[in-house]
């Protein structure tokens, strides 16, 4: 690796050291929120000196310009004629913060949601701990999907949203490594198939291998049981629009996408999905790459 694309050994190393120093400081960090909160729906807020100076603690405007020029230096700030606003970078921090990656402990005790396990018939739990969503089925004591969702908007009230929440996140994320791109880094996601990934998932009674998307330059990584990426192919969401479920709306823990799974090939690997809604089914054939080799609607 190079100083440039970002890497651990490169001269951007010590770039990122000075950049990330600067905003370690109560006072620096105030001035950003100060700037963030301040911004209204489409718009980034440009605030006066005098503005900025009214929320701070601190005791002479002499320190604020010092403070403001570090900020403008390390270019999380932009001096403009009529005062300061958050530049791109200004305002990823002010996000971080805000997401509560850094600051919020926040926990919620496994409560009900409204789809069942295909598997059991039971009712699924969600529960939220360590900046994760799990879904449980508290009967069979499985599993079914883990995935995080900042902490920052959400308190212990906040019932079903951070489920929801989770679940457009890990679905616009699936969606961004199923089409090579990381959603954090922009790094290329490359996809690995194989069972090997169905002991991270702690889920079982599949005959079909699990996916791995992994981004090579942050290493960001999803798994994810094979069915999930194919409900976004027009065909699939077409069969289930036509039938009153929209793929979108509906969370993918629901048991109305329970699929069946045939292996038809290992060598080269093929198999086929089989999904099920409103008495009538659809095959899809997909390749180990998961493209779409053939699809089949039957009606009842
Ligand atoms: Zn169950
Ligand atoms: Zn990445």
């Amino acid at each position: 690796m190079g100083g440039n694309p970002v890497g651990a050994d490169g001269p951007s190393l010590a770039v990122a050291d000075e950049v990330l120093k600067t905003i370690a400081n109560e006072h620096r960090l105030f001035i950003l929120m100060t700037l963030g909160d301040a911004c209204t729906a489409g718009r980034y807020a440009t605030l006066r000196f005098t503005d900025i100076w009214e929320g701070t603690e601190l005791e002479d405007s002499g320190r604020l310009n010092y403070h403001l020029q570090q900020l403008v230096d390390t270019d999380y700030v932009a001096s403009v004629e009529d005062g300061y606003h958050l530049t791109l970078r200004g305002l990823k921090a002010y996000q971080a913060v805000k997401a509560g990656f850094y600051a919020k402990e926040l926990e919620i005790p496994p409560f009900e949601l409204e789809p069942t396990h295909d598997v059991c018939g039971e009712h699924l739990h969600a529960s939220y701990r360590d900046q994760r969503v799990s879904i449980e089925c508290p009967s069979c004591d499985d599993q079914l999907h883990q995935y995080p969702v900042p902490p920052g908007p959400f308190d212990a009230d906040a019932v079903p949203e951070v489920a929801e929440a989770m679940n457009v996140r890990f679905t616009t994320d699936l969606l961004s490594m199923s089409q090579g791109f990381c959603p954090y880094c922009s790094g290329p996601a490359e996809l690995d198939v194989g069972h090997e990934h169905f002991d991270s998932l702690d889920i079982e009674g599949w005959n079909v291998p699990a996916l791995l998307f992994w981004c090579t330059h942050c290493h960001w990584f999803m798994l994810s049981t094979m069915e999930r990426p194919l409900l976004f192919e027009p065909p699939v969401v077409a069969f289930f629009a036509e039938r009153g479920v929209n793929v979108w709306e509906t969370p993918g823990w629901s048991d109305v996408f329970a699929a069946e799974d045939t292996v038809r090939s290992t060598d080269p690997l093929e198999v086929e999905l089989t999904f099920s809604c409103a008495g009538d089914t659809i095959d899809v054939v997909v390749d180990g790459s998961l493209d779409v080799l053939h699809t089949e609607t039957r009606h009842g």
